[in-house]
């Protein structure tokens, strides 16, 4: 085991996000089911988004943008995957 920093993530972080974020496929907490970001039910407000499981409606995704910042849960997804482009 090596143990590092944060940064050593960036590779994958990098990799799974990629350019096209919409086509990550996230694993629902609530039901088990895997869905891409692109086909949530996204509900949007003043305060923010929240992204919402098609199949359980589960919060899977929230959005909030504050200022400069821009706040990104994952409440109920429990894993993400995507196609590693190489
Ligand atoms: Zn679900």
């Amino acid at each position: 085991m090596v143990i590092v920093d944060g940064n050593a993530l960036a590779g994958a972080l990098a990799e799974v996000l990629g350019p096209e974020p919409t086509v990550i496929e996230l694993r629902c907490a609530g039901c088990d089911r895997l869905g891409a970001v692109g086909l949530t039910t996204v509900y949007r407000t003043a305060m923010g988004s929240v992204a919402r499981c098609r199949a359980c409606d589960t919060v899977l995704v929230t959005v909030v943008e504050s200022g400069e910042q821009c706040w990104v849960g994952l409440p109920g997804a429990r894993t993400m995957v995507s196609a590693l482009l190489r």
